[in-house]
């Protein structure tokens, strides 16, 4: 879900302006990150995978 309201990314720790990241459900509140913070968290995770 593309998020509503700016926020600080919780993955770079810089901010996220409307739009431009993606709100999460997490410890009973939410959190923001940028798109490209969760595609790159994904090759990352995909990368240490395949790497096994
Ligand atoms: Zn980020």
């Amino acid at each position: 879900m593309r998020n509503k309201h700016p926020g600080t990314c919780y993955r770079c720790n810089t901010r996220v302006e409307v739009g431009h990241g993606h709100f999460e459900r997490h410890a009973g509140g939410w959190r923001v990150q940028h798109a490209n913070c969760a595609i790159k968290a994904r090759q990352i995770k995909q990368e240490q995978q395949n790497a096994q």
